[in-house]
């Protein structure tokens, strides 16, 4: 898509370089056309126009009819073009808003979602919030967006995030550094917690739960951009779960917690592997569409 004027027109027909506002249309026309659902593309659009023109919310809200260079419209219609090949914005701007930080999305971690942000909401409705140092564990941090928003509520917790990928590791360890957050956390690389000995006041953890054969199914923008380690929950979805259910009460302190997401038909499967291995529910977090999302307990 070319969002420049014709090239070289004769002078009189010369058209008007496109305003901020038709270019946010004419991309959300073309992304909506792409198969991008047509709120999401007006704001993909006008964020994509921020990036390009590099203005902030409030310089394009003052003036929308101010009108694009050709450089800004050039840059716009590379980046219009990979979000109608279906990449997420968080991805092509390599950065997105969770809690109340900016993250870095690296390509090689799961782009952490709103739903998540619900278990950072329940885990802090939870956790002990006066001074205690507590001693927090996250399995499977991706991009280390759990263990940034604990430790930017939580001022005297420390924490230690895991993963088995290396590139989800440096990931984490860059997401920390960002938010000012290093000097209170341990990234370890490794199969949740078999290398540690604990014990933790909190457990947190996003596993992969998509049940394999639900991979292909899934929108191109989780299935070609998402790492399918950070998905793939093996045949029932569940396979990460009865993982590290079976190591926690070794991990976990006896007056700890656990919290886990769960895909949003996973709450009460999740809730019985935990009771299977003496954990009562504290809680079950919903998602902002209403599903339960987020399953939280304790020893028995
Ligand atoms: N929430 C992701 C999805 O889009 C899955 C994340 C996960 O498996 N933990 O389905």
């Amino acid at each position: 898509m070319d969002m420049r004027r014709d090239p070289a027109p004769a002078p009189a027909a010369q058209e008007a370089p496109p305003s901020r506002a038709q270019a946010i249309a004419q991309v959300a026309a073309y992304l909506n056309d792409s198969g991008v659902e047509a709120t999401q593309a007006q704001d993909d659009a006008r964020a994509l126009l921020r990036a390009a023109a590099g203005l902030s919310r409030l310089e394009l809200a003052m003036s929308p009819q101010a009108p694009i260079s050709d450089e800004e419209a050039d840059r716009l219609s590379r980046l219009a073009a990979r979000r109608a090949a279906r990449e997420p914005v968080s991805r092509i701007l390599g950065e997105r808003g969770f809690w109340t930080l900016d993250l870095v999305v690296s390509p090689h971690v799961l782009d952490p979602r709103a739903d998540t942000e619900t278990l950072v909401e329940t885990t802090l409705a939870l956790v002990d919030k006066s001074d205690a140092p507590l001693a927090i564990l996250d399995l499977g941090a991706g991009s280390g967006a759990i263990t940034c928003a604990l430790l930017s509520e939580l001022p005297m917790a420390h924490a230690v995030a895991v993963d088995l990928s290396p590139f989800a590791c440096a990931a984490t360890a860059e997401n920390l550094a960002r938010c000012g957050l290093s000097d209170r956390a341990t990234v370890v690389r490794g199969r949740w917690g078999e290398s540690l000995a604990g014990p933790f006041d909190v457990i947190v953890s996003n596993p992969p739960y998509v049940r394999a054969g639900d991979i292909p199914a899934l929108d191109p923008e989780v299935r070609l951009y998402d790492p399918a380690l950070a998905l793939d929950g093996g045949r029932d979805g569940l396979a990460c779960y009865r993982e590290i259910v079976s190591d926690l009460s070794r991990l976990l302190k006896p007056d700890g917690l656990v919290a886990f997401e769960v895909g949003c038909d996973q709450a009460v499967s999740v809730a019985s592997l935990l009771g299977a291995k003496g954990f009562a529910i504290a809680r079950v977090g919903r998602d902002a569409g209403g599903h339960e999302r987020v399953v939280a307990a304790r020893p028995a």
